[in-house]
């Protein structure tokens, strides 16, 4: 025998007896996404570095560290996408939908790639379902995202998720609150760690993104950008939040919340599940991208959306049966009668019947084991001389044909 190869590092296999919870996510996300009406949008899993270089700035964490950067044989610099928002307004600059009717609104689900120290709920691939609305700087489109994933979350059947909410300005009040941060980190330099210096020089906002609690602790006193907001921003904030009142949905604002990427202006957000271990227990991140577009040569366009973890939803939903009970286990005790049976499998399952049979040679002892392991409500046995049908808790009945078998279901 050969070595074995095993799966790379921070990856993770989702095997389909388990698939239960991240189908019931990605099945959910497509039901709201036609209701809120956000048609689907593929981007390439790998785009040109520069533009993520670009667009997530070059202080932030998925820049510096984390991108899965490669030279293809053309020489081209290409980076597989750690996150999906850049590649969609890309593609709203490369196709001119702003000549289309606004906002366009676009969802997608997929894997994103990120070289981050793996552990549980964090992967190094793994898959993110996301919503974006470009073309309004409407505060009642941050709302219409936002309740968008609470409807999600609310058909999940999910009790835990709580909403916080900030807002961290535009380029009107933020560079004089940043300066006023600065001066705090300055004079508290000697109390952060390595990376909470690091971020201080070059990004400095993105210190609240700390993941060290004594730094946290210590950046509860520092000044916050919401006591800074310009009029405007202040304004919108305000009826971002009396949207989602009158929607009754449930928040708490968070003046220290910020999000790790550059190109996001006022209203920010994090849905977190606090049934999940804390490192992981952010499920859904978003906020307004009001300088994205024009970042990578689009005319000036706001925009709003969120990216959630597919993973980290599967986990706050648990074990979740991946396939429904059958309904029909077509069994064959006859061999020679097995391709007519097949046939029979096949008009069972256009139909609408989850309908099955065996594959693995059993004895017919042994496929009525399985129907009943697999939960088949009625089972059909095609013998020499006839056809049984039996149903769960129900006398046998007999007859001639497979045909008359499959009228009598
Ligand atoms: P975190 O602070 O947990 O690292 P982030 O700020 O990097 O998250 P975003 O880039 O906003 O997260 O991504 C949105 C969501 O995608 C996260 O809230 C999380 O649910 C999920 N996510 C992000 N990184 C990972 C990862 N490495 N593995 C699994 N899920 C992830
Ligand atoms: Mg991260």
């Amino acid at each position: 025998m050969s070595a074995r190869i095993e799966a790379p590092r921070g990856t993770l296999d989702a095997l389909p007896a388990a698939s239960g919870a991240r189908d019931l996510v990605l099945r959910t996300t497509a039901e709201v996404a036609g209701v809120y009406g956000y048609g689907a949008i593929v981007t390439p899993t790998f785009e040109s570095t520069e533009l993520f270089r670009r667009t997530a700035g070059l202080g932030s964490d998925v820049v510096s560290k984390e991108m899965y950067t490669f030279e293809d044989r053309g020489n081209r610099s290409l980076t597989l996408r750690p996150e999906g928002t850049a590649g969609v307004a890309r593609a709203y600059v490369e196709h001119g939908l702003h000549k289309t009717p606004q906002p366009v609104k676009a969802w997608y689900a997929g894997p994103m790639f990120r070289y981050a120290a793996p552990q549980k709920g964090r992967y190094r691939e793994f898959w993110q379902v996301g919503f974006e609305a470009m073309g309004s700087a409407d505060a009642g489109l941050d709302v219409e995202v936002i309740r968008l994933f609470v409807e999600i979350v609310d058909r999940l059947g999910l009790t835990g998720v709580r909403l916080e909410l900030n807002s961290i300005g535009d380029r009107q009040c933020r560079p004089a609150y940043v300066e006023q941060l600065q001066g705090f980190l300055a004079d508290h330099r000697s109390e952060l760690d390595d990376d909470a210096r690091a971020k201080a020089a070059t990004s400095p906002l993105r210190v609240f993104d700390t993941k060290s609690p004594r730094v946290a602790e210590l950046l509860a006193a520092a000044p916050t950008i919401g006591g800074s907001l310009c009029a405007d921003c202040a304004a919108h904030f305000a009826e971002v939040r009396a949207v989602l009142d009158a929607l009754g949905v449930v928040y708490e604002v968070k003046p220290t919340l910020v999000r790790g990427l550059d190109y996001y202006t006022r209203t920010v957000w994090e849905f977190v599940n606090d049934d999940l271990d804390a490192s992981q227990s952010t499920v859904c991140a978003g906020g307004r991208y009001d300088y994205l577009i024009e970042e990578i040569g689009g005319q000036p366009t706001p925009g709003v959306g969120w990216a959630a973890g597919v993973e980290r939803l599967a986990l706050s939903l648990g074990d979740l049966e991946a396939q429904p009970e059958i309904d029909v286990f077509v069994a064959v005790d006859d061999p020679v009668r097995r391709t007519e049976a097949l046939v029979a499998l096949a008009a069972l399952r256009s139909l609408g019947l989850r309908a099955e049979t065996d594959y693995a040679g059993r004895s017919l002892k042994g496929q009525l084991t399985q129907a009943q392991r697999v939960g088949a409500q009625t089972t059909v046995i095609v013998r020499a001389d006839g056809v049984t049908v039996r149903r769960r808790g129900a006398d046998d009945i007999v007859v001639e044909t497979i045909q008359e078998a499959v009228e009598k279901l």
